[in-house]
C-alpha cells in the first residue's frame, strides 16, 4: 500500500538528502525526483535498490541512470513550465517522468521497441499527459517537432550532437554526454541567441553509447 505523505520513505528521504548535499538543489527538480516512484522503473530483482544512488540494469542491456546524474542533468537543462523537451534514450521512463513534471511537453525517443512499450505502459499507470513516444534513431532528434527549448542526451555521443543541436532553439539548452570511452564529459550547450553555443563541462559520467539505427529485437 502507498505511504500517506506525511510519513516518508526513508530511503527516499536519505537519498533526497544525498542528492541535496552533492548540489543538486533545486526545489523543483528535488520535488520531481521524491514524487517519482523509481522502483515502478526497476526491474524485480533490483527493486529494494530503487532508492539507492546508484545506475541499475533494466532490459536489453540498458541501465537505469544514478539519481544524482539524473538530478544534475535535470536541474543544469534549466527547465521552465512552458518549454518543450527532447529526450533521446527513453530507457526505462524515469528521466523521461521526471522531465514531464517540470515542463510542458516532453519528446522522447528509444531505439529499443521493448523498452519503448514497457515505458509507455508506466507513463500511461502513472497518469502522465504530455509525454510524447517515438520508436527511432534519436541520435537525428525529431526534425518533425523541432525546434525545442531544451534537449536531454541519456546515452553517450561521440562527439558534438551537431543533428541535435540544429534541432534547439537559439537560446536553448542542450545536455549530453559526450565521448568514445567508458567515462564521458557531461557536457551542456547554451544557446547564444546568434546559432553559437557556450560549452561547459559539468562532470564525468559513465553512459551506455548512442548508437546509430534502432535496435534488432527477437
Ligand atoms: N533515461 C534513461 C536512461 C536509459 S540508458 C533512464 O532513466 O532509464 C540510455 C538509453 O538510450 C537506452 O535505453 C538506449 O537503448 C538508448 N539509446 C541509445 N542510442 C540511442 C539512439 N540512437 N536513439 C534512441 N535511443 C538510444
Amino acid at each position: 500500500m502507498a505511504k500517506p505523505p506525511h510519513e516518508p520513505d526513508p530511503a527516499l528521504a536519505r537519498l533526497i538528502l544525498a542528492l541535496r548535499s552533492q548540489g543538486v538543489t533545486d526545489p523543483a527538480v528535488l520535488n520531481a525526483i521524491e514524487t517519482t516512484p523509481r522502483e515502478a522503473f526497476t526491474p524485480d530483482l533490483f527493486k529494494e535498490r530503487a532508492f539507492e544512488d546508484s545506475a541499475l540494469p533494466i532490459a536489453c542491456g540498458q541501465t537505469i541512470s544514478q539519481p544524482y546524474i539524473v538530478g544534475l542533468m535535470t536541474q543544469a537543462l534549466k527547465i521552465d513550465r512552458r518549454d518543450r523537451v527532447l529526450e533521446i534514450g527513453t530507457g526505462s521512463g524515469y528521466q523521461t517522468t521526471i522531465l514531464s513534471k517540470l515542463s510542458r511537453l516532453v519528446y522522447t525517443v528509444e531505439r529499443y521497441r521493448t523498452l519503448l512499450r514497457d515505458a509507455e505502459a508506466l507513463f500511461k499507470t502513472l497518469g502522465l499527459t504530455n509525454v510524447i513516444t517515438k520508436f527511432g534513431d534519436g541520435g537525428k532528434g525529431w526534425p518533425e517537432q523541432a525546434p525545442f527549448d531544451r534537449i536531454m542526451v541519456t546515452a553517450a555521443a561521440p562527439g558534438e550532437p551537431k543533428a541535435l543541436l540544429s534541432q534547439l532553439k537559439p537560446s536553448g539548452i542542450l545536455v549530453a554526454p559526450i565521448g568514445k570511452g567508458p567515462v564521458q564529459s557531461l557536457r551542456r550547450y547554451v544557446g547564444d541567441g546568434e546559432g553559437g553555443f557556450e560549452v561547459e563541462a559539468l562532470t564525468d559520467v559513465r553512459f551506455v553509447p548512442l548508437l546509430d539505427g534502432v535496435a534488432k529485437e527477437l
